[in-house]
């Protein structure tokens, strides 16, 4: 496009994540390469200064290749026009979550302990580890329960008679037009109040105060639960529907009894796939066509704040008003787009590094 290019905003940071090849996929016969050119690897062309003759190539070929240390992602293209897309950081396979924390996630959750506001979000199709990275698993520690340690460290650490800490959480589910309670019981249905100007709130979503990182999980699995309640299918429910955790930390310091008060929301987003057009019902195809109108949203909101655009187009969907106030002012984002590396992901995983990219072109 022809617009100026101004400095783009530090606050905002978009990251890509490449998980490994499942041993599902291993063993329904998926591969990371497709049959292509041989003698040299296809990804080795950007270091070589002579033009490609694609004729060469028979051999196994990379669909998506990681380069963490120039925070770029290579993407395949049959015309021997591979794209290069560049980013604050990219994850291979071998990047575990402790990493993606300490390198990204911790300077943001410092300062919500600052009394400022963050928001990390998981992005990508389902299936490519947005979970995985935002929950984790029993043996991988996820972000968020990292983010609850951490709050908890700094908590104890600096601990002293003038300091005193609250932390509160909440939990929202947004399916369609609908923002859910997770914590309240058969999962209340929620209404946005305000309006952009001083910012949207939810008066009636439940705060629970915790006193742990460990009662944190705790709230965060009953909330799960709640969500997973009655539904026959909670992987495509969930692939559907975005989860945001909300912590909220008050500090207040004697003899002032100032407070400083720091959000941080916490998202795992709906799956970006495209719905198939085929035999999908009416509402189906409705759908899809909100998750598709609140992700690009969301994406509108972060490239206007990555590009200090003075107009942040919060009010377009849900999402970006329950997430307005830890989106832009002194707030952080960091975006983390997910992608799988089996070939028949290609066209999709060529999608979310567009949506990552155009999010935060750099
Ligand atoms: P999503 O939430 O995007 O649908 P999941 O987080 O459920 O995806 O991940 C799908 C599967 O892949 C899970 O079994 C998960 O444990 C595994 N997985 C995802 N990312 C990784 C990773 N970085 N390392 C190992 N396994 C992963
Ligand atoms: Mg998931």
């Amino acid at each position: 496009s022809a617009r100026p290019r101004t400095a783009l905003n530090e606050c905002v940071k978009v990251v890509v994540r490449c998980r490994p090849l499942s041993q599902k996929e291993k063993n329904e016969g998926y591969d990371e390469v497709k049959k292509a050119r041989p003698e040299q690897k296809w990804y080795e062309r950007l270091s070589s200064k002579n033009p490609v003759d694609n004729k060469k190539f028979e051999g196994p070929l990379q669909v998506v290749k990681v380069w963490p240390e120039r925070g770029a992602v290579q993407v395949y293209n049959p015309k021997g026009q591979d794209k290069l897309f560049t980013y604050d950081a990219a994850y291979d396979c071998t990047a575990d979550t402790q990493t993606i924390y300490d390198e990204m996630v911790r300077p943001l959750v410092a300062s919500v302990l600052d009394g400022f506001n963050g928001c990390v979000f998981a992005y990508g199709q389902t299936g490519t580890g947005k979970t995985h990275t935002m929950e984790g698993t029993a043996d991988h520690e996820g972000i968020i329960p990292r983010a609850f340690r951490h709050i908890w460290a700094h908590i104890e650490n600096g601990a002293s008679p003038d300091v005193t800490h609250l932390v509160s959480c909440s939990y929202v589910e947004l399916y369609l037009e609908d923002v859910r309670d997770l914590l309240s019981k058969e999962c209340k249905k929620l209404t946005i109040r305000g309006q952009e100007l001083n910012g949207f709130y939810i008066p009636e979503m439940t705060s629970v105060v915790c006193k742990s990182a460990a009662e944190m999980v705790r709230v965060m699995r009953a909330g799960n639960k709640n969500r997973a309640a009655g539904r026959t299918d909670m992987n495509e429910h969930s692939s559907r529907s975005h989860a945001v955790f909300l912590v909220t930390v008050e500090t207040a310091h004697r003899p002032t009894n100032r407070i400083r008060v720091g959000k941080l929301n916490l998202v795992d987003l709906a799956g970006s796939e495209r719905q198939a057009k085929t035999n999908a019902s009416a509402e189906r195809l409705r759908e899809a066509s909100r998750i598709n109108q609140a992700l690009s949203s969301l994406g509108n909101v972060i490239s206007a704040l990555a590009e200090n655009s003075p107009h942040v187009p919060y009010r377009d969907s849900k999402l970006t008003r329950i997430l307005q106030d830890s989106l832009g002012g002194n707030s952080k984002t960091i975006m983390i787009a997910n992608i799988g590396p089996a070939s028949y992901n290609y066209d999709e995983t060529i999608t979310t590094l567009r949506y990552a990219h155009r999010a935060k072109a750099i």
